[in-house]
């Protein structure tokens, strides 16, 4: 056995893999860091937004809001008098070492939810998923982005099940930095695929109900974060004046254009010209309207520890809401009583902002 040859290679293909990666990163957020301030009034806000193009909370107050700052915005908050704390000191040595983690996963050939993953390697996971699981999971496409790739799913339903059964969704990745929604999606489906069968609770499930996953909605905003601006949020859509991208998830029809969305094109949360303006809400809105059984519907984001319920337009109740925060609570108590992490739940609207750093 030729020892030498079977170690250096590998890591020297990693090394090369992820010089590549490296010099592709046109975008670099040397010396910015994530601070947590103290937003006291609507015009603390307003400064803020002056300050900093990237909010990563949600909610712009009054209370604790988190920003990436720049050097210079750094410079103009120390100015500012503002109270605030510094969450992440460096978020270029942050994107690094994800990086290197990324790079040593495939030089290690780590299992496949050990490290972050490319759009190709989701979409030859479908396909494996498939593969492995006859009779049990198909693969899906349910229709084209903007520039042409695949918003690809996984449908579990046991063979021979009735026609009309109800349906389940989980779909991940509309904002394409939030590289744990595709990751989570596909945990869920991968143990729901070895656990039918085996795990009586998700045998159980899996003879009730259809359940679909799609990882990534926003395939072309993905592949944008991991080969050119890490922080991208939106999809890739060339807007009038040169900007790029509509935020897919304030592209929705319903109440398209309230508050929390903006009508500026290069702003991060620009909700598009139209209600469904882009071929990603299109898609996964086609789809969900002919699940004509489906009961159920989570979207996947990251930062934060939330579970939240409709509505996020309004602060009225949801015609349902008991029910809905009622399931948001048995939630977020699972997730407690597995890994003792406290998540937060109620509506978007009103689940208090101290811990809403939202969708
Ligand atoms: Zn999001």
């Amino acid at each position: 056995m030729n020892r030498p040859t079977r170690h250096v290679l590998p890591a020297l293909f990693a090394a090369l893999f992820a010089s590549a990666l490296c010099a592709a990163q046109a975008v670099r957020y040397d010396g910015h860091r994530v601070v947590r301030v103290e937003v006291r009034d609507a015009a603390d806000a307003a400064l803020m937004e002056t300050i900093s193009p990237d909010m990563w909370s949600h909610h712009a107050g009054p209370g604790p809001v988190d920003y990436r700052v720049s050097p210079e915005g750094l410079a103009a908050l120390d100015a500012s008098g503002l109270a605030y704390v510094t969450l992440i000191p460096d978020v270029q040595a942050r994107i690094d070492q994800e990086r290197e983690a990324v790079a040593l996963a495939g030089e290690r050939g780590f299992g496949f939810f050990d490290a972050y993953r490319t759009y190709a390697e989701f979409d030859a996971w479908a396909n494996a998923l498939a593969a492995a699981h006859p009779g049990l999971v198909s693969r899906f496409d349910a229709g084209l982005s903007l520039q042409g790739r695949s918003i690809f799913g996984v449908r579990l339903r046991p063979a021979g099940a009735p026609a009309d059964r109800p349906s389940v969704l989980f779909n991940g990745c509309q904002h394409a930095r939030e590289w744990i929604s595709p990751m989570t999606v596909a945990f869920i489906a991968d143990s729901f695929a070895s656990g039918y069968g085996v795990d009586p609770r998700i045998t159980a499930i899996l003879d009730e109900l259809d359940v679909d996953f799609i990882p990534i909605v926003n395939p072309d905003g993905y592949v944008h974060s991991w080969t050119s601006e890490r922080l991208w949020r939106k999809n890739r859509r060339p807007n009038p004046g040169g900007s790029f991208g509509v935020d897919i998830n304030r592209n929705w029809g319903y109440e398209w254009g309230g508050p929390g969305s903006s009508g500026t094109p290069s702003n991060d949360t620009y909700r598009g010209p139209a209600p469904f303006s882009e071929p990603e809400t299109q898609v996964l809105s086609q789809y969900i309207a002919s699940q004509t059984g489906l009961r159920a519907h989570i979207d996947f984001h990251s930062y934060s520890q939330l579970v939240l319920a409709p509505w996020g337009w309004t602060t009225a109740p949801a015609p349902d809401a008991p029910a809905l925060n009622g399931l948001a609570d048995a939630m977020a108590d699972a997730i407690f009583g597995v890994h003792q992490e406290v998540y937060v739940a109620g509506p978007i609207s009103t689940t208090p902002y101290l811990a809403v750093l939202t969708p």
